[in-house]
Parts: structure tokens; sequence; C-alpha cells
């Protein structure tokens, strides 16, 4: 089996990371994690961009130089990452000599196997410094971009070099068609094939004497325009041009916003094929995170602070609540009344309630020894085995919505074994035989929840693994392992509160 490659998109280092980046990060997050779950071995990288013009901009009302204002966006937006438990293996920034490496080596491939594809020509349109990139009438409303209501637009003249992007509209059609490239969900792949079907123009690939930037290859005065720049992250990451980047590229998976479907559906698999490269398998793009049904972002004036959303109840929740409610397909609404009510719901009273009450009574009433169970656990065992098979499909799907949903399902559930099988009342009776069939089968399935839930609140799973008192590390567990799962002997603790709800402890 070959390496599991997920990405994300870079963000531009103009200010601050919000809930709509970070969902973004944590979705990513969930898949590598559950994808190491299933025993693939994963590679994710997440990045910076850092040659947009507006880093010239942030850097002079700051009054410090572009590199030390990079420097200080990719340290705060990797702290953020790192609080929220982000696990991807590599970092790149395209201010990176590997990166400016992989760039030039790409241009100068296309410049080799397609030469034809590249040419110089004055271009004329209105800008979005935003988005950084020319405007088309129908992504301009009322003389602003619509992703950028805010912003100015930029009526821009100069000389620069062209991609013949229209060249590639029926391969990337065939390809999408054929499933060769995924782009999902449906929504946005039948937004790309509209665009496709319309037809490609040609794209501007350099800039004219910018002065942050990549030098295009054998032309001093131009360089490479931010965008095309950008896109290639995901395959300089890869070590490319130097042999052995093959082992990773493709990418198996970019994790993108709906807002760059044109950039990662088009330009950068026609990107690719001009080049003679592979393209990436699938392109999962999500919606947006809404505050008062408005898009989060910095632009927009909207934000609200990404530091307070993880301290209202932790990052593990701030991470539950952003792919349970908000999700991982459509636009979804992020409000505290929501955040609170889902967190005192699923996660005080269902979830870290059943593993509390769980561990507490095996502690109580076998020492703690999880005793061996009876030959069939009945209905209990086979909404298991169901929920077990629902999350495999989900997850494979990326509807980490669902996934996470079945989870919290199944803990409800069991909270209801707990209830029909009255462990206290067992004790009191001395139904020893029924008291070990009750709590093995309770310990088996808290056990397999916290394996599900790991992807989505990796370190409250990582406490709750560990007081289960389990014969592996977490880590060491794969999803495969959990349909026959023996928890007979383990030696469970008292856990400490997952969940406290607020105001106690
Ligand atoms: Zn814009």
């Amino acid at each position: 089996m070959g390496t599991f490659y997920l990405t994300t998109a870079i963000d531009y280092s103009n200010g601050d990371p919000h809930l709509g980046h970070a969902l973004e990060k944590v979705g990513a997050d969930a898949i590598a994690r559950y994808r190491r779950l299933r025993g693939d071995d994963v590679r994710f990288l997440m990045g910076m961009d850092e040659h947009s013009q507006s880093v010239i901009q942030a850097a002079a009302r700051a009054k410090v130089t572009p590199r030390e204002w990079v420097d200080r966006m990719a340290q705060t937006f990797a702290d953020y990452w790192r609080r929220l438990e982000c696990s991807n293996d590599d970092w790149i920034r395209t201010t990176e000599p590997r990166h400016v490496r992989g760039v030039v080596a790409l241009l100068e491939r296309i410049q080799q196997q397609r030469p034809d594809d590249l040419y110089v020509a004055d271009y004329e349109g209105l800008y979005c410094t935003g988005c950084e990139e020319f405007k088309q009438p129908a992504q301009i409303a009322n003389g602003h971009c619509i992703e950028h209501p805010t912003l100015e637009l930029v009526r821009t003249k100069e000389r620069n070099h062209f991609f013949r992007l229209s060249a590639y509209g029926q391969q990337l059609l065939e390809r999408i068609r054929t499933g060769a490239l995924r782009v999902e969900p449906e929504i946005r792949r039948n937004e790309v094939v509209r665009l496709l079907e319309d037809g490609l123009q040609d794209v501007s690939i350099s800039r004219q004497r910018l002065p942050w930037g990549i030098p295009f290859p054998g032309d001093g005065e131009q360089t490479v325009y931010v965008w095309f720049d950008a896109l290639i992250n995901y395959l300089s990451a890869t070590g490319f041009p130097e042999a052995g980047y093959e082992r990773v590229w493709p990418a198996d998976l970019h994790v993108i916003g709906k807002g760059i479907t044109r950039f990662h559906c088009v330009i950068w698999p026609a990107m690719l094929l001009a080049a003679r490269l592979e393209l990436p398998r699938e392109v999962w793009a999500h919606g947006y995170v809404q505050w008062e049904g408005t898009k989060m972002s910095k632009t927009a004036g909207t934000a609200v602070s990404l530091g307070t959303a993880i301290e209202r109840h932790g990052a593990d929740a701030l991470r539950y609540f952003l792919l349970r409610e908000v999700g991982f397909e459509n636009d979804g609404n992020f409000t505290w009344e929501r955040f609170d009510a889902r967190y005192i719901a699923d996660l005080a009273d269902t979830f870290g309630n059943l593993v509390s009450r769980s561990l507490s009574m095996t502690v109580s009433y076998r020492d703690g020894v999880v005793p061996s169970s009876g030959p069939d656990g009945g209905d209990f065992e086979r909404a298991a085995q169901k929920t077990l098979a629902a999350y495999g499909r989900a997850m494979d799907a990326n509807d980490l919505q669902q996934g996470v949903a079945l989870v919290i399902e199944l803990a409800t559930r069991a909270n209801r074994y707990v209830e029909e099988t009255a462990p206290w009342k067992l004790a009191k009776g001395k139904r020893d035989a029924e008291l070990d069939a009750a709590l093995a089968n309770l310990i088996r399935t808290v056990a397999r929840l916290v394996v599900l839930a790991a992807p989505f609140i990796p370190s409250k799973s990582e406490e709750a693994w560990n007081a289960l008192g389990a014969d592996r590390t977490l880590a060491r567990v794969r999803l495969g392992d959990l349909a026959n799962l023996n928890v007979t002997g383990w030696k469970v603790a008292k856990p400490p509160p997952l969940f406290p709800k607020p105001g106690t402890d």
C-alpha cells in the first residue's frame, strides 16, 4: 500500500487565523487521523502562502520587513494549529528554498514538455487583492469582487507571461467525468463541470517588477504570480524535482474551501497535465463557517477570535463542534448558544457521562478488572457492529458530520444499555454472571467509542483510553481490531472528568 498524501490549502500571511481556517484544518486532521486508524501510511501537509501582495502592505503597516512579517505570521498560525492538535507531519512555507526550487522546476518542465503553453502578452483587467486574481465580469457585483465586497478592485495593465489554460478544458472534463480526478462533494463537481463546459481562457502567471515573489525563470523583469506559485507547494513538499518525490506524489486528497475550486480543480490539474505529471486523485471543497449568516473572514470584519473559541470549552470541544454542527460539506452557522448546547448535551452528558459511569462501576464492583463477557451481547452488540460498519463508510466518504454523529448515537445507546441492565441492581442481588456480562459488554463498546471518537477529540480520547488500562496504546489500535475487541482483564481506573460542565469541576 502506498502513502496516503493529503493537504490543506495554505493560508495567506495577512492576519490571524479565524474559525473559517480552523474548520478546514481540523477537518483535514480528522481525515488524517482516521486514515492512520485504518492503517494507511499517512503524509499530511499544511503550510503558509507567503508571496501575496497583501504581505507587503501588512508588513508596511506593522513597520517590519516582509520577511519578518511572514516569519511572525507562520509562527502564529503554527501555534494555533498545535493548540487545535493538528497532526500534520510537514509544514511548508512558500518562501522556503525547497519550494522555490519546485516552482522553477515545474515551470522549466512545462517549457520543455509543452513549450507552446507558455507565452508573453499584454494584459488588462480588474484585480482583487483579496483573491489575488483578475476577476471576470461574472465574479463582480456592484463594482466589487463577490468574495470581497469591502475591497476596491484595482485596474491593472501590464505585460505578463501566460499559461495556455484554454487547451485543457476537454481533458479535464474527461478526467472528472471518469472519476480519474474526483471533485467532491457533488455540488462542487457540478460547478466545476459547468465552468469547464463554458470554456477556459488563458491565465496570466507572472507579475511585473513585484519585489516580493519568486523570479520568473529566464525573465528578470517578472515574478511568478502568487497563485501559480502557491499551488505548486503540494508538489514541492514531496521533494520534487529530486528523485523519490514519486513515492508521495500524486496527492490522494486536497482539502480546500469551496471558493478556490477553480484554482484546484482547473488551473492546478492543467498545470500538471502540461508538465506531464500525475493529477491529484481527489479534491474535497468544504463550505464556510458562518457567523450570523455571513462568511467568517478577516476582510468582512466579522471574525470571532479563534483563541476565545478554543478557551471556551477546550480544543477538543471546538473540534467536535465545528465538525458536528458546522459540518464539512455545506455552510454552517457558529453561535455560542449552539456551541454550549452541544458541549453539554453531546460531550458532557452523553459521551463523558458514559465513560465516567462505565469505568466507575467496573472499579466499584470488580476492582477495576474487566470480567469476561458471555457468548452473546444481544441487541446492544448488534448496534455496535452496525455503527462500526456505518462509521467506516461515512469516514471513507469524508462525511465527517455523519461519522461523529454515529459516535454520539452509539454512546446514547450505551447509556440506555446501562439503564436497561442496571448493574447496581445486579451487584446488590449478587447476580454475578449477569453483572460480568453487562460490565464486559459496556467496557468493550466504551473502548470502541473512544477509538472512533479519537479523530475528532484526540486528547480526550487519549485520556479515556489511558483510564481503560488496555493492553496497547491508542496509537497502535486499528479500525479492524474493533469488531472483535477483547477487553477481558483490562485494568480500568476512575477517569478524570473529560468534559466538566461550566461552573463545576
Ligand atoms: Zn476577491
